[in-house]
């Protein structure tokens, strides 16, 4: 991905190392730890629920800001698990999954000559995102293998042209989650400088152990100057029917819904029933879905660093960084462009999630968001593939 143009021209589109990596998975018969998405559907009620909205006729356009029962949950949802009030009429936007609401936050926060911060290693879409805006995205690195934010090189990397900072938490690919005292010095700055602060919340239930997921848009000062982005998708297991929100003041919402209505205007009426039902659920449902991820988590890690990976134990999401360094690995692309046939597994190079992904990186990620004896079999086959004598 050179850094000539602001993004590829159409027809020489890079296809992304996921698409790569699943083809390969596929070629190979291999066992999927690389692309996030869970083997398993959401609750059986909520696919129901979502049958039967079709069957009720729940099938046309939905209103451009989704429909008034979703937003209500969202906003209970919001004031269960934050204590934060979005407005259901003007404060909520539903969006084709976190994707749409961050390519629609980007074009209209964001223009030409912009820049727009984000924290790498980081996902893909935000480059391209920013790209597409006409922004430039500046990377602040988060140093392996503790991946903590360093506010002071924050701070250092806001210019005049800095517009937006794009915040992760949890984040993918570490799993860092960050902590009270980083989110307070990225809210602090923001008010100082006087930028807007787009957060991506993808992973909000998936925290494990003592740590906490706080919302950027809780801190003092910064509700009037955040776009909060979340999704349902892994939260409920159904990453394909891509239902997303994001939620704000009414004056950054009303950015974002211009831009959204001329992507997809809308979509998805009777996905948006369901997750309805799916965000009113009890905390039962997200304290055992936390719990069944801590268990693979638990799993995944000692299995990994048992085999001899360097592993960075992950705080929240579904993913897993380690080092291959001990393999002797440099390149993590060259890594699992090779352990497909070497081994039967497929994983994602850490590279991929930084702003020059042809500089080698030793790093790479695992998926927990498979049955344990998907993880168990990852595991032998890892054993197996890379022990082997040469
Ligand atoms: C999966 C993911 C998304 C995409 O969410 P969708 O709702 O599927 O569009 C966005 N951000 C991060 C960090 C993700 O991991």
């Amino acid at each position: 991905m050179g850094g000539s143009g602001p993004m590829n021209a159409p027809g020489q589109a890079r296809t992304t190392v996921f698409t790569q990596m699943s083809a390969l998975a596929m070629r190979h018969n291999a066992i999927n730890l690389g692309q996030g998405f869970p083997d398993e559907s959401g609750p059986d009620h909520i696919i129901e629920a979502a049958a039967l909205a079709m069957r009720d006729g729940h099938n046309q356009y939905p209103p451009l800001a989704g429909i008034p029962q979703l937003r209500q949950a969202i906003a209970d949802h919001q004031r269960r698990f934050y204590g934060l009030e979005p407005d259901t009429e003007d404060g909520i936007v539903v969006t084709a999954g976190a994707s749409e609401a961050t390519a629609a936050a980007m074009l209209a926060l964001a223009g030409p000559g912009d820049e727009v911060i984000a924290l790498e290693p980081y996902y893909d879409a935000y480059k391209a995102c920013a790209a597409m805006a006409g922004a430039t995205l500046v990377p602040v690195r988060l140093e392996a293998p503790a991946y903590r934010l360093d506010a002071e090189r924050l701070r250092a990397a806001v210019g005049p042209r800095t517009r937006v900072l794009l915040i992760n938490s949890p984040h993918n690919p570490t799993g860092t989650v960050l902590e009270e005292t980083e989110l307070a010095a990225i809210a602090e700055l923001a008010v100082e400088r006087d930028l807007i602060v787009v957060t991506d919340e993808v992973y909000e239930h998936l925290v494990f152990d003592d740590h906490r997921h706080r919302p950027l848009a809780s801190f003092p000062g910064m509700w009037d100057r955040t776009v909060t982005i979340s999704s349902a998708g892994k939260t409920f297991s159904v990453t394909g029917w891509k239902i997303g929100w994001a939620s704000g003041p009414a004056d950054l919402i009303a950015r974002v819904k211009a831009v959204k209505q001329f992507l997809s205007f809308a979509s998805g009426t009777p996905f948006q029933y369901a997750i309805t039902e799916a965000l009113n659920t009890g905390d039962d449902y997200y304290r055992d879905y936390v719990a069944g991820y801590r268990e693979r988590r638990d799993f995944l890690v000692a299995g990994l660093a048992d085999l001899g990976f360097t592993v960075t134990e992950p705080q929240g999401t579904y993913f897993v960084t380690t080092s291959a360094a001990p393999f002797g690995a440099k390149d993590g692309m060259e890594f699992c462009l090779d352990l497909p046939e070497r081994c039967g597994v497929v994983a994602i190079p850490n590279q991929a999630f930084y702003a020059d992904p042809d500089a080698p990186r030793p790093e790479v990620r695992f998926t927990f968001c498979k049955p344990l004896p998907v993880l168990q079999e990852g595991l032998d086959r890892l054993r197996r593939g890379l022990h082997r004598a040469t």
